[in-house]
């Protein structure tokens, strides 16, 4: 049996708690949060105070941390990369070899792995990114998100002084993606492929000039976009805008041969993006606690792993089924 720890009780860390119920050689050792243990309603398990968790390490073979990408996992995946496997969600792109640098130095030191940066997109996507280009190598490859809600720009919008709340759509461009599918030759920039939609709540003396700067100046977030901000009320987000539908595509067009057309697409539609991501997590959580057993410290990322790690099935019984 896997036992795991949830830091974080968020969307995801919610989500987690849900797919360790599918997976029965998983169990759950409880909740840790920053938050007063008893103001925060899981769907059963016990909560912890953050400060209890070394306590239980001899009970912990893997923590599944939940918390942001913004502010949260920069200082607890190092953290607790001290006295425990990790597996993280890290999802800001262009930081993600500083966090791997970091994670990777206290694993070797502390003789402890972390699996960073897991989900679907830093994730699945990236390996399938990694497959298109290998098996074709002449070609593009196009990644294109939603129409859903990015949690990652969600999250980084509530972060700004003077906002109570926010929902950020990402919206892809079809008429871009047939054409691409179609064989056309294109130059497609970053602006081209999606728009960013921004219902952003401000606090009682919030002020929106300034939100709305912040929001769009904000760089890796949303300053190489097309953004649109609009400000509602929270009875109009919490009615309209609270559902977390994702998912989104990667395509590759290439040649073979001579002339011969290749696509490669991989799709994902979800109707529920926490408790998908929450569903991968969990996944690499048992590839974390394995390869832990076979000796591997440090930090991996999902290209690092190979795939009979994620699976609970035998060796040999994935080979029959092949
Ligand atoms: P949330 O904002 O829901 O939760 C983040 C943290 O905030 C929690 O761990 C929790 O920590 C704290 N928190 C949650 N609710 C409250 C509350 N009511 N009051 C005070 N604090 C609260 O974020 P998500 O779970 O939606 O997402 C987490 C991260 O996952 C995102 O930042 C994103 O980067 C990443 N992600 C990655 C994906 C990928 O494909 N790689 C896909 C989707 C998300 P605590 O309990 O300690 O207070």
């Amino acid at each position: 049996m896997i036992r795991v720890a949830i830091v974080g009780y968020g969307n995801l860390g919610r989500g987690v708690e849900l797919a360790l119920k599918q997976n029965p050689d998983m169990s759950l050792v409880g909740v840790f949060t920053r938050r007063a243990p008893d103001t925060v309603t899981t769907q059963g398990a016990q909560a912890y105070a953050m400060e209890d968790l070394v306590g239980k390490k001899a009970e912990i073979d893997v923590c599944i941390l939940c918390g942001g990408s913004a502010t949260d996992l920069p200082e607890q995946t190092p953290a607790l990369t001290k006295d425990f496997n990790t597996v993280d969600s890290f999802d800001t792109h262009a930081k993600i070899p500083e966090h791997f640098e970091r994670v990777n130095q206290v694993g070797k030191a502390n003789q402890t792995l972390a699996v960073i940066s897991t989900g679907w997109d830093p994730g699945l996507f990236s390996l399938n990114r990694l497959y298109a280009q290998s098996i074709l190598p002449e070609g593009e490859t196009y990644t294109f998100w939603g129409e859903g809600v990015s949690q990652g720009h969600s999250d980084a919008l509530r972060r700004i002084p003077g906002v109570a709340d926010a929902t950020q759509y990402t919206i892809p461009n079809e008429e871009v993606i047939e054409a691409l599918k179609a064989g056309q030759k294109m130059n497609v920039t970053t602006r081209d492929k999606h728009f960013r939609q921004c219902f952003v709540v401000l606090e009682e003396n919030g002020d929106a000039a300034a939100v709305k700067e912040a929001i769009v100046t904000m760089p890796n977030y949303f300053a190489e976009y097309d953004t649109e901000v609009n400000f509602i009320s929270q009875r109009e987000l919490d009615k309209e805008h609270k559902a977390m539908p994702h998912g989104g595509k990667v395509l590759r067009t290439g040649t073979t041969g001579t002339d011969t057309q290749q696509v490669i697409e991989y799709n994902l539609a979800l109707a529920s993006n926490p408790e998908f991501t929450a569903s991968v997590l969990v996944a690499y959580a048992r590839a974390c606690v394995r390869l832990a057993q076979e000796g591997h410290t440090g930090a991996m990322t999902v290209l690092d792993i190979a795939p009979k790690y994620l699976s609970p099935i035998a060796d040999d019984i994935l080979r029959r089924d092949l």
